[in-house]
């Protein structure tokens, strides 16, 4: 391989590397995230001055085709005009209340006549809240306290949740955090995924005691790990024979895979939903939805405490609303799958040709571009580090062509409404260049 991590990069960088060095001086590490220092493929991160439709421009004024629209949220691409009209006209109404607004009652009307079961939405500024939210309330409904979770996905950052956790902590070859009390992760049990029997087995020994089960639904912080249905299946059933809930966590599939996420495209129904990214269009919005005999515990009307200064903030709603409207208005989701398939033409054949193993998993406008050397992956099985550095090399090839990847070699891609079939041609040729030049 010519490349190496190091080396690699021929280009130079000088504002990012400016920016970097006095960015490490007073934020940790110089990121406010973890996967974006670019630790997983070496060298220095980009520092990013603009965005426009499917298109990054870096603060030393180099353009790249994003790949990774800020991890999800960004379904319509960069700077959508009817987004930043919307966000414009509220900033000038005011930007927080600390009060009701009817902002709040749209975004979430829009959010129960989307997703199958639930009759309210309670909102928050991330997924890491609604998922801890979401959790607390199941605590209360059920009286029980055990979790189960699944290895390889991803549930935000919350303590009792960072237990062989997926992404950036997997890049970092880390099953879980320093700084959490084993006592705070007595609670969760992590299984692996794909596998009927280990769910069977924990739940007919500690069925009575489980709360809730949480899972990704199509798991996709761990590379893409679609689930075979009757797996899924098989947790919808279980949780309600043992009085367990079922948490589906959509913050990255919901309003993206279809507009009623993972759930309409699967036909199962969880108890609970959680959602984020895309529901705020790239504004901090989360949400946790149910039915409301589960939703009536939360404070004021029951005894489960939940609360956010800037929940509902109405610029962060006006960004969602448009967002979820662009998207119903121009059948977005139909036509992301259907870009979806022109992508999976275009790479399958050269993927076929790479000089190692590489496959593409795609559910909808997500895709992974897998180096697992035995084909596609249902576990979050880890990759050999030889996988890690081919990906590494590839990452900053593509950079050079003008192509920005998600920098972890874990992590799945997205695809925006703002992405043209010149766009994916491009995104083509790129790789065919790079997979040319890295044989
Ligand atoms: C991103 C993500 C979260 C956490 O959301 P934040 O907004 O980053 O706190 C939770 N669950 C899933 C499935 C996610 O992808």
């Amino acid at each position: 391989m010519q490349h190496s991590p190091e080396d690699s990069s021929p280009l130079s960088h000088p504002r990012s590397q400016q920016l970097y060095e006095r960015a490490t001086r007073v934020i940790p590490g110089g990121v406010n995230s973890p996967v974006r220092a670019f630790r997983a493929v070496g060298g220095t991160p980009l520092f990013f001055a603009s965005g426009r439709g499917a298109y990054l421009t870096d603060s030393d004024g180099r353009r790249y085709l994003d790949l990774v629209g800020s991890w999800g949220p960004l379904i319509l691409g960069h700077a959508h005009p009817a987004v930043v009209a919307a966000v414009t006209r509220a900033c000038h109404e005011g930007t927080t209340f600390g009060a009701p607004c009817a902002a709040e009652v749209e975004l979430a009307e829009r959010v129960v006549a989307a997703y199958p079961g639930i009759e309210q939405v309670r909102l928050v500024s991330s997924g890491t809240e609604a998922v801890m939210s979401a959790i607390r309330l199941a605590r209360a409904y059920t009286g029980r306290d055990l979790i189960v979770k699944f290895s390889g996905c991803y549930h935000g950052h919350a303590d009792h949740l960072l237990v062989a956790a997926g992404s950036g902590l997997a890049t970092f070859g880390r099953p879980s955090s320093a700084g959490v009390p084993n006592a705070f992760t007595a609670c969760t049990r992590v299984l692996p995924l794909d596998d009927e029997a280990a769910v069977d087995a924990l739940l007919a020994r500690d069925g009575e005691q489980i709360a809730a089960v949480i899972i990704e639904p199509v798991p996709a912080n761990h590379g893409l790990l679609p689930q075979r249905p009757e797996f899924l299946e098989r947790l919808r059933t279980l949780t309600r024979e043992r009085g367990a809930l079922l948490i589906f966590d959509e913050v990255i599939s919901g309003f993206r895979l279809a507009r009623g996420g993972a759930a309409e495209r699967l036909g199962i129904v969880p108890d609970l939903a959680t959602f984020g990214k895309v529901i705020g269009g790239g504004m901090p919005v989360g949400a946790f939805a149910g039915p409301r005999r589960i939703m009536a515990r939360l404070a004021p009307d029951g005894d489960t405490y939940q609360a956010g200064t800037l929940s509902g903030n109405p610029v962060a709603m006006a960004s969602g609303i448009a967002t979820l409207d662009v998207l119903a208005a121009e059948r977005g989701w139909e036509k992301l799958e259907a870009l979806g398939g022109q992508l999976e033409q275009l790479l399958r054949p050269l993927l076929r040709q790479a000089p190692f193993p590489m496959h593409l998993v795609r559910v909808g406008s997500l895709f992974w571009l897998s180096l697992h050397e035995n084909g596609a992956a249902r576990t979050a099985a880890t990759l050999s580090p030889q996988a890690v550095g081919r990906f590494a090399a590839l990452f900053h090839a593509m950079l050079a062509e003008g192509i920005y990847l998600p920098p972890s070699a874990y992590e799945a891609c997205f695809l925006s409404l703002a992405h043209t079939a010149a766009d994916l041609e491009r995104l083509a040729q790129g790789l065919r260049n790079v997979l040319g030049r890295l044989r």
